[in-house]
């Protein structure tokens, strides 16, 4: 489509990026996130970021100041549980907050791009897809079982059976990947990046950090 119009890649690129973003501290962002989830477990939403001169100011070009890789689960959808709105958040979401070259693939972008400063793995409480890994019945999702598989390994060599511990070993586990990025590493190195996990309560919608 971008030759269709006549501008090359390259060109592309390059206008991409000439905009100037800016890039929050990756402390402040996971501050900003605590905050919003904190509102949102006290019921106190501010609805930020939804008007439409919000929308205007986001048209020419996005910045994110945080990237979240979370589960496909309809009960946690990142904007609502962080209380942000458009344009706060980049989302990659996939069944048991796995990352493989797609999801790896769309961090990169986010971070060395966009000037996300925070990276948020995000697991939940009853993951069904780290309960299938578990159980054995992953016969529906196996591309996704395979990159839960080694987390679980890792719980059963740890005689460890509650879901809600693989379920936080699997988002260690996708953390240690995605420092494992060349891309992300680099920036990390520089503190410019920080890649921290996270685990949802269904109850009482509140976010435990883990680092
Ligand atoms: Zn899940």
């Amino acid at each position: 489509m971008l030759r269709e119009k006549g501008v090359s890649m390259r060109g592309w690129w390059f206008a991409l990026l000439a905009v100037n973003l800016v890039s929050m501290e990756p402390d402040a962002a996971l501050e900003r996130l605590q905050k919003g989830n904190q509102r949102y477990v006290e019921d106190l939403l501010e609805h930020p970021d939804r008007t439409s001169e919000r929308r205007s100011a986001i048209v020419a070009k996005q910045n994110p100041f945080a990237v979240v890789l979370g589960c496909s689960d309809s009960r946690v959808a990142p904007e609502i549980v962080f209380d942000q709105g458009v344009g706060d958040l980049f989302v990659v979401r996939v069944a048991g907050n796995v990352a493989g070259p797609i999801e790896i693939d769309s961090i990169e972008y986010a971070v060395e791009y966009l000037n996300a400063s925070l990276i948020v793995v995000l697991g939940h409480q009853h993951c069904g897809a780290v309960d299938a890994v578990m159980q054995g019945k992953t016969q529906d999702i196996e591309a996704i079982a395979e990159h839960i598989r080694p987390a679980i390994a890792q719980c059963a060599q740890n005689k460890v059976t509650s879901l809600d511990r693989c379920v936080k070993e699997n988002v260690l586990f996708v953390t240690q990947a995605l420092r494992k990025s060349s891309v992300i590493q680099k920036w990390v190195e520089e503190k410019k990046v920080r890649v921290v996990g996270g685990y949802y309560c269904l109850e009482t919608g509140k976010v435990e950090w883990m680092d």
